[in-house]
């Protein structure tokens, strides 16, 4: 394209017209922000972006958080829509149960003829009722739900605050109703520790009224449930009441499009290189995918699901385990499928570069010395 410069593809690219103009010195291409650039520098800057540059440059397929969006609006518009699980975060001031409610969900839901009965820590896990699926973020409390929302995560449908009826509404629970109004998220009250002599559920439905969660018999739209998370009781009540609340909430995926997803943890493992525990939100991830998460990338190499099994596919609001990426990425990252492991691999690469620099960036004043360090 004859007649573009520096400014256009700025503007193309989602970049500052510096950054075009500074990375193409670094190429060894003299220019400025007007000056109109050949077809030929047009697509070594592309290649540097990471793009397949054919005659134009369409997007800049670099900005995952673009093509995410792009396949969350496909999933709106599909005809091939099916029910997918809720994904839940359980909330609530210290000590009032949410550990052990999370517990007993992961145990009640390990069956005797699962093997090893023992689910895999790996972020997340899936509940059973009546052959519906819930899946449970396994990280309690407010820290993990800010830090994703903050990194434009959204990931949870449901909270489920967890009250404890012998302690009432505390200031973490009046934290936790706060986020979860400002994400837009609907709360099921769990009033818990009913079993407890000095459980008063009442008193909490009353206190929790000042902040809008009204119960259905009092005349308002919030589900209550009193529970006992350390006995058990009513705990499948909670799980039903939940579903209840997906069902209203219309919950749909198309498992059909290519997976979109969403990072929960992250680490280096000894033998195994940097694993991820990933949701697929849309679509379907499969072994030997090609991916982009964050700045890392790689293939689907091996994918285990919450009970230790190897899987082959994971579908819509499926918590995974995965292996196969070039280095650890961040909790919150998204994950992004790519037709073929080279434009992951550039894409990725191109990524992690644009973090260094915007890292070294931060850091330093650009001299000449650094700029070529860079390179
Ligand atoms: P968290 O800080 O919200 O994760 O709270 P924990 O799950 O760690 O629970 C705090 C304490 O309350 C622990 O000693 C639990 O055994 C106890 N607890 C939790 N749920 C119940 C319950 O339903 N009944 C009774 N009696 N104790 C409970
Ligand atoms: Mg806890």
């Amino acid at each position: 394209e004859e007649g573009m410069n520096a400014q256009d593809l700025g503007k193309l690219l989602h970049r500052e017209p510096a950054e075009i103009v500074k990375k193409l010195f670094m190429l060894g291409i003299m220019t400025n922000q007007n000056q109109s650039l050949s077809k030929d520098t047009i697509e070594l800057l592309a290649a540097e972006y990471g793009i397949e540059s054919k005659e134009k440059v369409h997007e800049d397929i670099s900005d995952i958080d673009n093509l995410y969006e792009h396949e969350m609006e496909v999933s709106k518009k599909s005809q091939n829509l099916v029910k997918r699980p809720p994904v839940v975060t359980i909330m609530g001031h210290v000590d009032h149960g949410k550990t052990t409610l999370l517990d007993r969900l992961r145990n009640t839901n390990v069956s005797a003829h699962e093997a090893g009965g023992i689910t895999q820590k790996i972020g997340a896990y899936q509940v059973k009722l009546d052959d519906r699926l819930i899946t449970f973020l396994d990280t309690p409390g407010h820290a993990a739900f800010s830090n994703m929302r903050a990194r434009g995560a959204e990931v949870t449908d449901i909270v489920v605050l967890v009250v404890a009826a012998d302690d009432g509404v505390m200031p973490q629970t009046v934290e936790a109703i706060d986020h979860a109004k400002s994400a837009g998220v609907p709360i099921i009250v769990a009033v818990n520790k009913i079993d407890k002599p000095g459980a008063n559920p009442d008193h909490v439905m009353e206190q929790l009224m000042k902040y809008g969660l009204v119960p259905e018999d009092w005349g308002g739209d919030t589900i209550f449930v009193k529970i006992s998370a350390k006995s058990g009781e009513n705990v499948d009540d909670l799980l039903q009441m939940i579903l209840l609340q997906a069902d209203m909430m219309e919950l749909q995926a198309d498992p059909n499009q290519k997976a979109i997803g969403t990072v929960i943890e992250a680490r280096l493992s000894k033998g195994r290189g940097p694993v991820a525990d990933v949701l697929v939100q849309q679509g379907t991830l499969n072994i030997g995918d090609p991916i982009v998460i964050g700045d890392t990338f790689g293939r689907v190499r091996v994918m285990t699901n919450d009970k230790g099994r190897r899987v082959k596919k994971a579908t819509p609001s499926t918590p995974v385990e995965i292996t196969g990426l070039s280095d650890v990425p961040e909790a919150a990252d998204k994950l992004v499928v790519f037709e073929d492991e080279k434009t992951a691999r550039s894409v990725g690469e191109q990524r992690a570069r644009n973090s260094l620099e915007k890292q070294r960036e931060n850091t330093q004043h650009v001299t000449l010395d650094n700029l070529f360090d860079t390179m």
